[in-house]
C-alpha cells in the first residue's frame, strides 16, 4: 500500500490562492518546507520577501520529483498546460491536488494527460478568496473556518484524500467531499451565477447615460450586492468557459426566476410576488441558521440560564400567556391546505412549530409572517402542495415530523424528512405503522427512525378493524392522510387524547365523526380558510394559576385561555383542593373553548387523586406536585403500575432537595403539606420543571436558583418577563 505525506509541498502559481495555502502552512508549522513555483518570477521573489514561501524552485521538473505534496494553483484555463508539465515528474506516492473553482474540465484534462490517474490525485476547491489577486494580497488566515471541497475520484486512494484533508484542517479548515459533477452543480448556483449576475448589473447602469448619478446615489445594497464584480475578469472568464453547461443551466432557471417576478408585477399579482420574497426571505434566514446549525435547534437544553427567585407578595394584574403550541402546528397545517387565505393571530414562534411553517413553505404555500403572532397563509388547495426541492428539515421537532408523515403520505410527489441530531434518534414506528396500514409507502431507518421516505402516489384505504390509538399526534397524522383516503379512516381510542385537531378540522369545515368512541375521517373536497386566534396555551397558563392559587392574597386574570376538556384536568384537581379559579367569557375560537381566567388565592388541602385524570393533564404534573406541598394535610397521588412520568420524576427529586416531605409507595406519591427551604437546583433542561420550580418559590423560605432552565424559551419566550409582571420576584441569569 502507498503512504503519502505532506512534508515537503510544491505551490504552482503562488498567487491569491496559492499564496495564502503556503502562508497558513507556514505560519502553523504544518509542513517541513514550502516551495513556490509561478510563471511570473517577480510574484515567487515577492513570497521570498513576504515570507510566504521558504524558497523559489528553480527549476519545475526538479521541484515535482523532490515534493511530497504539489498544489496547482494556476488559473483554471492554464491547469492542463500544467499538468502536462507536471505529470512526468511525479513519484508514484506523490500527492497531486488543485484549488481550480472548477471541477469537471480539470478532471477531464486529467484524465487526457494520464494514462491512468495517479491514486495521488485528489481535486480540491477552497471556497475562499477574494476580489484581490496576487502574492500580495494572500493571508495565512483564508482558509479558518472556510469550507475546501475534495472531490476525491475512483482512482484516488483513500489515504491520498485523508492526507489532504488533514492538511487542510491543519490550517483551519471544515473539509467536505463531494463527486465532481455535483461540485459544479453546486458552485455553479452559488458562487459562478451571483459573480456573473453582479457583473451583468453594473456593465448593465454603466452603460446607462445618467450612470454617474446612478453610482454616486447607489446604496448599500447595491454596493453588497455588486462588490464581487471587482474579482479578476480573466480569472471569471475562464470559469464561465470552464463550468459551460451547468453555468447555462443555472442562467436559464434564474432568467426563468426574473420571467415570473417580471410577469407578476406587469399582471399586479401581488400574491405571487409576495409568495416569491416570503419564500426568499424565510430560506434566506432558513439557510442561514442550517449553517450556524441553529435552525431550530438552538441547543436550548444545554443554553446555560438560570432562574433566580424568591417569595414575594400577593400576585396581581394581568400576564399575556404566549399562543398554545399545538394548536399553532394545526392551524398552519390546514391553513395552508385551505382554499382562499386565512389570517392566524397568537402563533407561538417556537423552534417547533417554525419548523412546520418553513416545511409548508418549501411545499409551496406562501406565508406571510409571523410577525407579532400573526401569520397570513395563503392556501393551496387540498391538492395544491408542490414538491419541494429537497428534503424537508425539521430541527428537533417530533410533532411536525409525526404530522408531515400523514399529510405527504397522501400526496402524488415524493418526500423525505429529517431533523436534528435529537430528532434522529426518535424512533416514528408509533407512526409508520398505522399509516402503512392504510396504503402509505414510509420507509424509515433502523428502528423507524428519521429521515423518513415517504413515496408518492399511494392510494390510502380504510381498514376493516378500526385503527388502535396511543397518541394524539399518531391520530392527527391519520386524520390528515385521512382527508385524502378513498375509504373512511376509522380509529378508536381506549384513553381519551387530545382533540386539537379534530376540532381545527371542525372549523375548516370537515369534521371528522366521532361515534362512541370511534372516529372516523372521509376524504373532503376542500377547506375553507379562516381567520382565527390561536387560544393561549393552557400549560403555560397553568404555571400562573398555581402560582396565584398558592401565594396569600393574590388575585390575578390572564386572557383567551384555551380550556380544552382533554387537556384542563388540573382544573378539576385544583378545584376540589380548594382553588379559586373563574372561568369567565366563555367562548369559542377555532373550535376550540376559551375563557379569561380570574384566579383568587385559596387555601388548598389535600386530596386523593388517580390515574383518570393524568391523561388530561400530563404536561402539569409537577405543578400538582407543587400545589400539594403548599396545601395543608396530605396528598395522595396514584399512578398505574409501570407508567413513567420523567418530569413527575424529575420534580419529587427537586422538591425532596429543598425539604418537601415525599414517600414513594407501591401506590403513588404520598406528599406532606409544608414549606420548603432555600437552594440551587437543576430542572436538567425540562421546561416543564423549570417553570414549576420557579412557581414553588413562592413557598420556600429564602431564594431557589434554578438552573438549566434555557428550553423555557422554547415554549414560553416571555416567562420571566411575564411572571415578573404579575408581581413574582425572579430574574434570569446566564451562566
Ligand atoms: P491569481 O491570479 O492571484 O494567481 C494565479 C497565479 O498563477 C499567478 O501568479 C500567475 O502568474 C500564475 N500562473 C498562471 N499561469 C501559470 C503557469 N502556466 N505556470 C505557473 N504559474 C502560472 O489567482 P488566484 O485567485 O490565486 O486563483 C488561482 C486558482 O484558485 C484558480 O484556479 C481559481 O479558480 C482558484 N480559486 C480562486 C479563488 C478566488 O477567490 N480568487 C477562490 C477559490 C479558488
Amino acid at each position: 500500500m502507498l503512504s503519502f505525506s505532506t512534508r515537503k509541498v510544491l505551490i504552482v502559481g503562488l498567487g491569491l490562492i496559492g499564496g495564502s495555502l503556503a502562508r497558513a502552512l507556514r505560519s502553523r508549522h504544518v509542513v517541513e518546507e514550502v516551495v513556490g513555483y509561478d510563471l511570473n518570477r517577480a510574484e515567487c521573489e515577492l513570497g521570498v520577501t513576504l515570507g510566504v514561501i521558504d524558497r523559489v524552485a528553480e527549476s519545475l521538473p526538479a521541484a515535482v520529483a523532490e515534493a511530497d505534496l504539489v498544489v496547482l494553483a494556476v488559473p483554471v484555463k492554464v491547469m492542463e498546460t500544467v499538468l502536462d508539465q507536471v505529470r512526468p515528474h511525479l513519484r508514484p506516492n506523490t500527492l497531486l491536488s488543485d484549488v481550480g473553482s472548477t471541477k469537471g474540465n480539470i478532471v477531464a484534462a486529467a484524465r487526457r494527460q494520464f494514462e491512468r490517474l495517479p491514486p495521488g490525485f485528489v481535486p480540491g476547491h477552497p471556497i475562499a478568496g477574494t476580489e484581490k489577486s496576487g502574492v500580495a494580497a494572500s493571508d495565512a488566515e483564508m482558509f479558518v473556518r472556510r469550507k475546501v471541497i475534495l472531490t476525491p475520484l475512483p482512482e484516488s486512494s483513500p489515504e491520498a484524500t485523508l492526507a489532504l484533508a488533514r492538511l487542510w484542517q491543519a490550517v483551519g479548515a471544515e473539509v467536505l467531499q463531494m463527486d465532481v459533477q455535483r461540485h459544479d452543480e453546486v458552485l455553479a448556483a452559488t458562487s459562478h451565477l451571483p459573480h456573473l449576475l453582479a457583473f451583468s448589473l453594473v456593465d448593465t447602469l454603466a452603460q446607462e447615460a445618467e450612470n454617474t448619478d446612478i453610482f454616486r446615489y447607489a446604496a448599500g445594497g447595491f454596493r453588497d450586492f455588486t462588490r464581487i464584480a471587482a474579482s479578476d475578469p480573466t480569472m471569471w472568464h475562464d470559469i464561465c468557459f470552464a463550468n459551460r453547461d451547468q453555468l447555462l443551466a443555472q442562467i436559464d432557471r434564474f432568467t426563468a426566476g426574473v420571467g415570473r417576478l417580471r410577469a407578476a408585477i406587469a399582471a399586479g399579482d401581488s400574491q405571487s410576488l409576495l409568495g416569491i420574497f416570503t419564500r426568499a426571505k424565510a430560506s434566506r434566514e432558513h439557510f442561514s441558521r442550517i449553517l450556524a446549525r441553529s435552525a431550530y435547534s438552538p441547543d436550548l437544553h444545554k443554553h446555560p440560564l438560570r432562574f433566580i427567585v424568591r417569595a414575594a407578595g400577593a400576585l396581581s394584574g394581568r400576564a399575556e400567556v404566549p399562543g398554545d403550541r399545538s394548536i399553532s402546528h394545526r392551524a398552519i397545517m390546514l391553513a395552508a391546505l385551505a382554499d382562499g387565505i386565512s389570517d392566524i393571530e397568537g402563533f407561538l414562534e417556537s423552534e417547533d412549530s417554525l419548523a412546520t411553517l418553513q416545511a409548508l413553505r418549501d411545499l409551496g404555500v406562501v406565508i406571510e409572517g409571523p410577525h407579532l403572532g400573526m401569520v397570513r397563509v395563503y392556501g393551496v388547495g387540498l391538492h395544491g402542495l408542490r414538491r419541494p426541492a429537497g428534503a424537508l428539515y425539521l430541527g428537533g421537532s417530533g410533532t411536525s415530523m409525526r404530522l408531515l408523515a400523514g399529510l405527504l403520505a397522501a400526496q402524488p410527489f415524493d418526500t423525505e424528512l429529517y431533523g436534528d441530531d435529537g430528532l434522529m434518534c426518535e424512533s416514528m414506528r408509533s407512526v409508520i405503522e398505522p399509516l402503512c396500514r392504510i396504503g402509505a409507502d414510509i420507509q424509515g431507518a433502523e428502528d423507524g427512525r428519521p429521515p423518513l421516505r415517504i413515496r408518492g402516489g399511494q392510494t390510502l384505504h380504510g381498514v376493516t378493524a378500526p385503527l388502535p390509538l396511543r397518541s394524539a399526534q399518531v391520530k392527527s397524522a391519520l386524520l390528515l392522510a385521512g382527508l385524502y383516503s378513498q375509504e373512511p379512516i376509522c380509529m378508536t381510542q381506549q384513553t381519551p387524547t387530545r382533540d386539537h385537531t379534530e376540532r381545527m378540522l371542525a372549523s375548516f369545515g370537515c369534521a371528522p365523526v366521532d361515534d362512541a368512541g370511534q372516529l372516523c375521517v372521509s376524504a373532503v373536497s376542500s377547506l375553507q380558510a379562516q381567520r382565527l386566534r390561536v387560544p393561549a396555551d393552557w400549560s403555560m397558563a397553568a404555571n400562573f394559576i398555581v402560582a396565584a392559587s398558592i401565594t396569600p392574597g393574590s388575585e390575578i386574570r390572564l386572557q383567551g385561555v384555551g380550556v380544552n376538556p382533554t387537556r384542563n384536568g388540573l382544573l378539576a384537581v385544583l378545584t376540589a383542593m380548594g382553588a379559586d379559579i373563574q372561568l369567565l367569557e366563555c367562548r369559542e375560537q377555532g373550535g376550540e373553548p376559551v375563557a379569561d381566567l380570574q384566579i383568587r388565592y385559596a387555601p388548598l388541602r389535600g386530596g386523593e387523586f388517580g390515574p383518570e385524570h393524568w391523561t388530561t393533564m400530563r404536561d402539569e404534573l409537577p405543578l400538582l406536585l407543587v400545589a400539594a406541598v403548599a396545601a395543608s394535610g396530605r396528598t395522595l397521588l396514584r399512578f398505574d403500575a409501570g407508567s413513567r412520568y420523567p418530569s413527575v420524576e424529575r420534580m419529587v427529586e427537586l422538591l425532596c432537595a429543598l425539604g418537601a416531605r415525599i414517600e414513594r409507595g407501591a401506590e403513588g406519591l404520598a406528599i406532606e403539606g409544608g414549606r420548603l427551604h432555600a437552594g440551587c437546583i437543576s430542572c436538567g433542561g425540562d421546561y416543564r420543571v423549570a417553570m414549576a420550580a420557579t412557581v414553588a418559590a413562592a413557598i420556600a423560605q429564602g431564594q431557589i436558583e434554578v438552573s438549566a432552565c434555557g428550553s423555557v424559551a422554547q415554549v414560553f419566550p416571555e416567562f420571566v418577563e411575564q411572571a415578573r409582571r404579575l408581581g413574582i420576584d425572579i430574574y434570569k441569569e446566564e451562566g
